[in-house]
């Protein structure tokens, strides 16, 4: 009789530590096995939504991204040389 009792709470058990071990991406919401904190702002993202290695969620990686390309292009029309004679 009891059994029924003592099986109901195993799982509620379970279900409970399941869900602390599974940390919450920020990002995507889904439930994943590791999150990583993003260094510049702080968002916990899981792998699919930033760049482990460098602890950036791919928000912080596309600002990176952007301002790189541009000071690439700058340089080049300044020290571009005219025709002249
Ligand atoms: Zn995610
Ligand atoms: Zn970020």
């Amino acid at each position: 009789m009891s059994d029924t009792h003592l099986s109901a709470d195993v799982l509620r058990g379970d279900l409970r530590r399941r869900t602390r071990e599974m940390p919450k991406c920020e990002i995507c919401y889904e439930d994943v096995d590791k999150v990583y904190t993003c260094k510049t702002c702080g968002t916990e993202f899981c792998v699919d939504c930033g760049d482990p290695k460098k602890k950036i969620c791919i928000l912080c990686i596309e600002d990176e991204e952007e301002e790189d390309e541009e000071e690439d292009e700058d340089e080049e029309v300044e020290e571009k040389p005219k025709k002249r004679r």
